[in-house]
């Protein structure tokens, strides 16, 4: 008669950062239960396997131990794993038969808990299991609502629920306030980026300016949070804020154009395309490239697309990108100071030529109206008068959407010009588009000053 070996066991712990805390079911206090358990039924304990501060949320290829103890299962070192109660592996009806499925019962590795009793073997046990199971999945999912609850009455609160604080912030009191530290980078990077459009180019400024070591993919994730505009989580005036609501709204719109496809599917990048108007026929410019006879690279061009098809505008002319780069920068090199000046003036004299008689108008709407109350007009007189004075109110200067002027001087006094060679094609793209609407082209020539945006 085969004498009978003792069944090979692997405990396995899964411990939470909240039950670390709790009596019983700290790592040690499971461990102990498993040697226990392990010594008193005669199973040979080989390893025990933790994953440690991890939920019952978390997905099981997620858990390290798990996954171990699970490659033990399948090289068939193990016979029985051994868990303190059914939840510390599972809380999830389909997580538990998927891992029967795949690992324990091609093995034919059993399991059983210290602290319940179950049976795999006959169908009213596997009917207690997904009983257990169902309960602590909807457990589960209580603990998540509870954690989820009171995160959002902390938030309502002004307080910040976690441990560590974003960049650009410290915690203090509970609530985030601009870290002095850190404060002068984030500024300058908005203020960067805001400028040029181009999140690199700001995050490799800003690492220059201050000698520190930021990655673009961080400072990417920021430039989406609204926190950087005091809100989180929906509500406004969370934390200090970094950028107005105008600003914020400025840099998604930018930093959305930065993401769309800014290259061609054959890798090219057109600083200008969409951005040049024919001056004869009001149509977009195409773009167009010509591989140089010596292979030297790409030579990028614009024209109009009706000039060929039968001659249909009379802009035959093409422009080479080079031309316009030049031009654009010469110009804003030498006349964006004039021009800003100038826009002011204008605006002012607009002002000027449009005064606002509300005020007046309501006067003398007052005076009508205590000469009906005085009985000295009639009803029809009043009306009449009232109505008569409400349509002599000037209205409002219409507001054309001008150019942003605070964008247009902060690019006057940055540094974007000086550092526009040192970006890549995509990055000058984005710098272009981020000040610029549209450039007419009157064959060939720019004329007019670029419609800022
Ligand atoms: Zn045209």
């Amino acid at each position: 008669m085969e004498e009978k070996r003792a069944l090979r066991g692997a405990g396995y712990i899964r411990v939470s950062t909240a039950d670390q805390a709790t009596r019983g079911l700290s790592l040690e206090a499971q461990e102990a239960e498993i040697r226990r358990y392990a010594a008193a039924e005669g199973i040979e304990l080989l390893d025990i396997y933790v994953d440690r501060g991890i939920t019952a949320r978390k997905r099981l290829d997620r858990r390290d131990g798990f996954c171990q103890l699970m490659a033990a299962v399948d090289a068939e070192r193990i016979d029985i794993v051994i868990v303190l109660r059914l939840d510390r592996w599972f809380r999830n009806v389909y997580d538990y038969h998927r891992m029967m499925a795949e690992h324990l019962l091609p093995h034919h590795v059993d399991w059983c808990a210290v602290k319940e009793q179950y049976n795999t073997k006959t169908t009213n046990g596997r009917l207690m299991i997904n009983l257990r199971l169902s309960i602590a999945e909807q457990e589960c999912d209580t603990d998540g609502d509870r954690i989820r609850d009171i995160q959002d009455s902390l938030i309502r609160r002004g307080q910040w629920p976690f441990g560590s604080a974003p960049s650009g912030y410290r915690i203090v009191n509970k609530r985030l306030e601009k870290d002095p530290d850190t404060q002068a980078h984030w500024e300058f990077f908005f203020d960067h980026l805001l400028t040029n459009g181009s999140i690199r180019a700001a995050t490799i400024a800003m690492n220059e300016r201050f000698g520190t070591s930021y990655e673009y993919t961080h400072t990417q994730k920021m430039t989406k949070r609204p926190l950087y505009k005091g809100e989180y989580r929906d509500v406004p005036g969370f934390c200090p804020a970094y950028l107005t609501e105008a600003q914020w709204d400025r840099l998604q719109y930018l930093t959305s154009k930065n993401l769309r496809t800014s290259t061609t599917p054959e890798g090219l990048v057109y600083l200008f395309s969409g951005l040049l108007i024919c001056g004869d026929c009001g149509r977009r410019l195409v773009s167009q490239t010509t591989r140089t006879n010596y292979g030297a690279g790409v030579y990028y061009s614009y024209r109009c697309p009706l000039a060929n098809l039968n001659r249909r505008c009379p802009n035959n002319k093409t422009l080479s990108e080079r031309k316009i780069e030049r031009h654009l920068l010469d110009w804003l090199d030498e006349h964006l100071a004039g021009y800003i000046a100038e826009y002011e003036v204008q605006r002012s004299r607009k002002d000027a030529a449009q005064p606002d008689n509300t005020a007046a108008i309501r006067a003398k709407q007052e005076r009508v109206k205590e000469l009906f109350i005085n009985s000295l007009i009639d009803i029809q007189e009043y009306r009449d008068r009232m109505d008569e004075l409400e349509s002599k109110i000037l209205p409002p200067p219409e507001e054309e959407p001008g150019p942003d002027i605070e964008n247009l001087r902060r690019l006057l006094h940055s540094d974007s010009l000086a550092i526009y060679s040192t970006l890549d094609r995509a990055e000058q793209r984005a710098f272009w588009r981020g000040i610029i609407k549209t450039i007419s082209v009157y064959r060939g020539i720019i004329l007019d000053p670029p419609v800022f945006l």
